[in-house]
């Protein structure tokens, strides 16, 4: 399949190392809250180097959303986004993922790994139907968190920052453990949503299935 060539129409830093880019949407183009697509830099020398990144935007939006973290040391396709700006352009490849909304549930995520879920909530939001659902959200410090403020608003209470690297006195930095989870999740018998790193991914199946939770109810980019 060919690509779709589209547009930026604005790019704005969201963290110091997280960037905001929203693109035309070629017509007809579909996917569903929680998948993204190979994308590469529509420029002589990028155009082969593609890499995966997921759509935040709603599905009904008239522009596309992606969340960038920009890693300026790979000297890849992350650290030349950085300098790409509006009317510079972007190839979209075919659209892919696996974490699709399945019901209420707890979700984790850890640093860009918030994406999938951007989408999925602002689509449960939509529609009425976010109550009942819990996010677990871990960053090094307070300024990594991606769109604290919308997301606090729409799930309020069910919203939680873990901070691995606050340093902050009358502050306890710490990872998800199993402690924590006990302490937070009262009931495994529930849809485990996680999306991270590698490593963070592998421990929190690990984690949620040693403490009962089934295979079947663990939902991540295989
Ligand atoms: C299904 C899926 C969806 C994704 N969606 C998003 C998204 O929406 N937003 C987002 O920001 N990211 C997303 N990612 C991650 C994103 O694809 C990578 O961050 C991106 O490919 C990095 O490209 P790069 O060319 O800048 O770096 P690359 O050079 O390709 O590096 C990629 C990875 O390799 C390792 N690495 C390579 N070089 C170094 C180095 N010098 N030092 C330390 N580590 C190194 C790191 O673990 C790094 O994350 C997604 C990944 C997957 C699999």
């Amino acid at each position: 399949m060919e690509p779709h060539v589209v547009e930026i129409k604005s790019t704005v830093y969201i963290t110091p190392d997280v960037k905001r880019f929203v693109l035309t949407k070629p017509k007809g183009f579909k996917f569903k809250p929680g998948q993204g697509c190979d994308i590469a830099i529509d420029e002589d020398g990028w155009r082969s180097r593609r890499r995966p990144m997921t759509f935040t935007s709603l599905p009904t939006s008239r522009s596309l959303e992606m969340i960038v973290k920009i890693y300026p040391e790979h000297k890849g396709v992350t650290a030349r986004m950085a300098l790409l700006r509006k009317g510079d352009r972007l190839l979209l490849h075919e659209v892919f993922g696996t974490i699709q909304y399945k019901g209420p549930g707890v979700f984790f995520a850890a640093g860009a790994g918030i994406t999938p879920f951007l989408s999925i909530f602002r689509d449960l939001h939509k529609r009425k139907e976010l109550k009942g659902n819990t996010l677990i959200y871990s960053n090094k410090t307070g300024h990594d968190v991606i769109l604290q403020e919308e997301l606090a608003k729409l799930l309020g209470k069910r919203y939680l920052n873990i901070f691995t690297r606050e340093r902050v006195i009358g502050f306890r930095d710490r990872r998800i453990d199993r402690e924590l989870l006990i302490a937070l999740v009262q009931d495994f018998d529930q849809y485990f949503y996680i999306c991270g790193p590698e490593r963070f991914v592998s421990d929190l199946q690990r984690m949620l299935t040693e403490l009962g939770a089934s295979a079947d109810t663990l939902v991540f980019e295989a």
